[in-house]
């Protein structure tokens, strides 16, 4: 794997529209506001892809027992990128919240517990951060990523 300076919505696009069949056999809105811009970054594309569906693909599962909806928003704000994911599924607990990073730390019956600490770790090797809260709009989870821009 090498890194590239490449443009991030590529990928973005490409991790929705890899969802979107799901979305659709399953009623899942995948509510979008996307700022439209030529934003590159520096590092590892197909990372980046993997750190971007690790977070749609938990918003997914939070949508099992109640909620229908996923909402993306994708700005830049100087030399950032910030995307956000909420949902409107079962929202994160206390002790959820304080273990969600860590390595191997799940509630799901057959879940592996990688998918977050592995984000945080790719968006870190970006120069970006990750933070994880509840939604004061959709009462579900939110996550928003922020990711240094190359110009
Ligand atoms: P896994 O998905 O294998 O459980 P992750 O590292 O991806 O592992 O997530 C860790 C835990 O964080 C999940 O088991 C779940 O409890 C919680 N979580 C992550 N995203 C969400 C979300 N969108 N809504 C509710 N809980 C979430
Ligand atoms: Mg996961």
């Amino acid at each position: 794997i090498v890194t590239e300076h490449f443009p991030v919505m590529e990928e973005i696009y490409g991790v929705i529209r890899l969802l979107e069949p799901e979305a659709n056999r399953r009623g899942i809105k995948l509510e979008q506001q996307i700022a439209d811009g030529d934003w590159y970054i520096m590092g590892y594309r197909s990372r980046i892809k993997q750190a971007f569906l690790n977070i749609l693909k938990n918003a997914f599962e939070a949508l099992v027992n109640r909620g229908s909806l996923v909402s993306i928003t994708v700005f830049a704000s100087i030399h950032q990128l910030v995307i956000t994911v909420e949902d409107d599924g079962e929202g994160l607990s206390r002790d959820t919240l304080q273990n969600l990073f860590v390595p191997f730390f799940t509630t799901k019956q057959e879940g592996t517990g990688l998918g977050l600490s592995t984000t945080q770790r790719i968006i870190n090797d970006h120069g970006g951060e990750i933070f994880a809260d509840n939604s004061p709009r959709l009462g579900g989870a939110r996550f928003e990523i922020r990711l240094p821009l190359t110009t």
